[in-house]
């Protein structure tokens, strides 16, 4: 069993070109759920229906999220009737939103609700939520505190971050089978993605980072960032505010307890020696991933890594 952990776009990627290399039955993704919001009343969760679509083949490839050929007419009769429309929820993507919103409140765990989601879809590969418990990404900003969709999506990423806090982290437990698949695991990837909003959550759930930390799995990560930017989102500007060096150097101080090999761009070959001083075997390579072809190349990559 190969464990992954996640946020949306990036991780996205990787994890198509893993399911393509290996039988999709033997990944157990686990997935970020701090930027997990209530919209018009649903349970909306970004990054395990990303993957969730991504691994049924059904993803909008163009947005990288939602459901491709998706329709938009209840958010455009939501918007005449009154309602704030600034999260965009397709038609087909509302079904999802509804059944999970519908489970959780006949008192099913999120990681049950998102089993029966994932089965429904014809996913193969195990999808866990970090935690079955309610953890809330904030972000600070001069004006205050606010939700990380309302930053990444209304406000789209403009405001000054001054601080990221994960609401009701400190209190909450890995969700069902997290903590045995890290365990179990033969080998762990960290998928490129925003090491403060999408890896930092998962981290910041007690028990995950020492889980990683005891495996002896070898744990293989991917950069999101290339030279001193993230290849997209607001990756560069949340490191800044946690006083992090913009760069895969910044992000290799974030894992650097459990890492013992990251992929990072070849043109940030000159990052090598001072990521290697962190104890983690560096491998230059493209980690730039737009095509199928990209992605099964490095997912190719990760695995070859990891049994070294
Ligand atoms: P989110 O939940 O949508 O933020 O999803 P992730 O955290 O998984 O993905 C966002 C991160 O993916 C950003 O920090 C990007 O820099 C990174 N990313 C996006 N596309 C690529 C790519 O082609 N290559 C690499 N290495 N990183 C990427």
């Amino acid at each position: 069993m190969i464990v992954v952990l996640t946020g949306g776009t990036g991780g996205a990627k990787l994890i198509e070109g893993l399911a393509a290399e290996i039988d999709p039955a033997e990944l157990t993704i686990i997935c970020n759920t701090g930027d997990d919001a209530i919209i018009h009343g649903l349970y909306v969760s970004p990054d395990i229906d990303t993957i969730t679509y991504t691994l049924a083949g059904v993803v909008d490839p163009d947005q990288g999220w939602g459901i491709k050929g998706d329709t938009f007419n209840a958010l455009n009769q939501l918007s005449r009737v009154g309602s704030d429309t600034w999260f965009n929820l397709g038609d087909k993507d509302l079904a999802t939103h509804i059944t999970r919103t519908s489970y959780l409140r006949e008192g099913l765990k999120l990681s049950e609700v998102t089993e029966r989601i994932r089965r429904a879809f014809g996913v193969k590969s195990r999808i866990l939520p970090m935690s079955d418990e309610r953890i809330e990404t904030r972000i600070g900003t001069p004006k205050g505190e606010i939700p990380f969709q309302e930053f990444f999506v209304k406000l789209r990423c403009a405001p000054e971050v001054t601080a990221v806090h994960f609401r009701g982290v400190e209190t909450s437990q890995p969700a069902s089978g997290v903590l045995d698949a890290v365990g179990q695991a033969a080998a762990i990837i960290v998928g490129p993605s925003n090491p403060i909003t999408s890896i930092g959550p998962i981290l910041a759930v007690p028990g995950i980072r020492a889980a990683l930390s005891e495996s002896l799995a070898p744990t293989v990560g991917v950069s999101p960032i290339i030279g001193s930017s993230a290849v997209s989102g607001p990756a560069a500007k949340l490191m800044l505010a946690r006083g992090l060096e913009v760069s895969s150097y910044g992000v290799a101080q974030c894992y650097a307890d459990f890492l013992d090999t990251f992929l990072i761009a070849k043109e940030d070959q000159n990052l090598t020696n001072r990521i290697e001083a962190l104890n983690i075997r560096t491998v230059c390579a493209n980690i730039r991933i737009t095509t199928l072809t990209d992605k099964r190349r490095l997912a190719r990559e990760v695995l070859a890594s990891a049994q070294k």
